[in-house]
């Protein structure tokens, strides 16, 4: 045994490199302070009220962190999908639907910054790291999770396009500043007719509805609909059709790496709620701290084994995103990985939050922390792709069949 783990009275200390990739640990610190004292502060309030974490987005952008992902030029943090998964991780264990608005929001500037033009960045992206909020308008009710088969679509019309899409679930619905919608191109001459079009808040005949949820209930994730919106020529992103690449290669990529740290993080959260609560409560009779039982205290460890599991694999496919970005491979090149990723830890967050409400007793049911981690973290396994949907496509591959049909 080494004697550098072991600290005073014989504490076992956990390395810091088990939970942290070496060299991001002042990242995870600075996230961890702004966690503490912006996001944790608005969460219950936006929990219980349903209101969007407006406030703690405009912090984490004043943080630096409005468009993490992007080259340094462009104000992005410069530390990869590694630093991007910290973050998330991070800010997750103090408010989930600030992070989940916050990685929609940055999958939408990294689509914006892979597929727009140097005029649409130059637009938006200043905007961004002053606290503008992007979002993404992919699933639609007619086709529910299967985001890249879409029935709307934007017709050519005079100097552009008229969009009409009715769009299922939104995060940031009528509260970010722009989006990405993504439709169809009827005239495309592409077999994939997936285009993308940017439509600003406010644009005539956007209409966005409540989000009524059990969790993630801060996150305006509300259904949208686009009823003859024109949408001019300058605000295609990419190219008519053929957009289906940046789903495989940005969109994808972007949000299962990004959800999964979410999810993680509110796993963390929770056990750590669960412990802390578990080493105050004392039994009169038995004279014991709830910790003082064996069975609590295996719960304990089976619960973090299943998130270090879970956080290690994020780590591991950070890091591939970051080897295929520098060795200009495309990012699809770790989809595989990322779907092993997103399900393993949409399912590890419904177990573990399982576990430290158990371990936290009747008290864990009342309204507050734990069950609130519970309820958030409940939406991962139903994000598209969903966990069914990923399923079948690892299945696919294990033997040796085409994943997509
Ligand atoms: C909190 C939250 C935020 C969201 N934010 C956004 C967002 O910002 N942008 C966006 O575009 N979308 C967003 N979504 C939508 C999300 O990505 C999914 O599209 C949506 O959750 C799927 O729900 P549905 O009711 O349409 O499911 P359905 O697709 O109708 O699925 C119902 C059930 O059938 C299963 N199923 C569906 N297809 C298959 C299949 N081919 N094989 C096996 N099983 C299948 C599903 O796994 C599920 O169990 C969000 C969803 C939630 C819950």
């Amino acid at each position: 045994m080494s004697n550098q783990l072991v600290v005073d009275e014989g504490i076992m200390k956990i390395p810091s490199w088990w939970t942290c990739p070496d060299g991001f640990q002042e990242l995870k610190e600075q996230a961890h302070e702004l966690g503490k004292s912006v996001l944790l502060a608005g969460s219950s309030n936006s929990d219980q009220n349903s209101i969007y974490p407006r406030e703690s987005l405009k912090a984490m952008a004043e943080a630096g962190f409005g468009a993490v992902t992007l080259p340094i030029e462009y104000g992005g943090l410069e530390r990869g999908f590694k630093g991007f998964a910290v973050l998330a991780e991070s800010f997750a264990q103090y408010c989930a639907s600030s992070t989940m608005c916050w990685v929609m929001h940055t999958a939408a500037v990294h689509v914006l910054f892979s597929a727009g033009s140097e005029e649409q960045k130059n637009r938006l992206v200043p905007g961004v790291l002053r606290g503008d909020v992007g979002g993404l308008a992919f699933s639609e009710p007619a086709t529910g999770g299967h985001f890249w088969n879409l029935v709307s679509s934007a017709p050519r019309y005079g100097n552009g396009y008229l969009l009409n899409a009715d769009k299922s679930f939104v995060t940031s619905a009528g509260e970010a500043d722009w989006y990405i919608v993504c439709t169809n191109y009827p005239e495309s001459t592409k077999e994939d007719k997936l285009m993308f079009l940017l439509v600003e808040n406010g644009t005539e005949g956007v209409t966005h509805y409540p989000f009524s949820a059990m969790g993630l209930r801060g996150n305006s994730s509300g259904p949208m609909k686009f009823e003859n919106v024109f949408v001019p020529s300058e605000n295609l992103v990419g190219d008519e059709g053929g957009m289906n690449y940046y789903n495989d290669n940005v969109v994808d990529p972007l949000f299962l790496l990004g959800t999964s740290a979410c999810w993680i993080g509110v796993a963390q959260g929770a056990l750590n709620a669960a412990i802390d609560g578990a080493k105050k409560k004392v039994h009169a009779d038995t004279g014991s701290s709830v910790t003082g039982y064996q069975v609590i205290r295996h719960e304990l460890a089976k619960a973090q084994i299943s998130i270090d599991s879970a956080r290690n694999m994020l780590i591991r496919v950070a890091e591939a995103l970051d080897n295929c970005k520098a060795n200009g491979k495309d990012l699809s090149d770790c989809l595989y990985p990322l779907w092993e990723l997103k399900t393993h830890s949409a399912d590890m967050v419904i177990q573990v939050t399982n576990q430290a409400l158990q371990v936290s007793g009747g008290r864990g049911y009342l309204t507050g922390q734990v069950e609130k981690y519970l309820r958030d973290g409940r939406a991962g396994a139903l994000m598209g792709p969903t966990n069914e949907i990923l399923r079948e496509w690892i299945g696919r591959t294990l033997i040796e069949v085409p994943w997509f049909e």
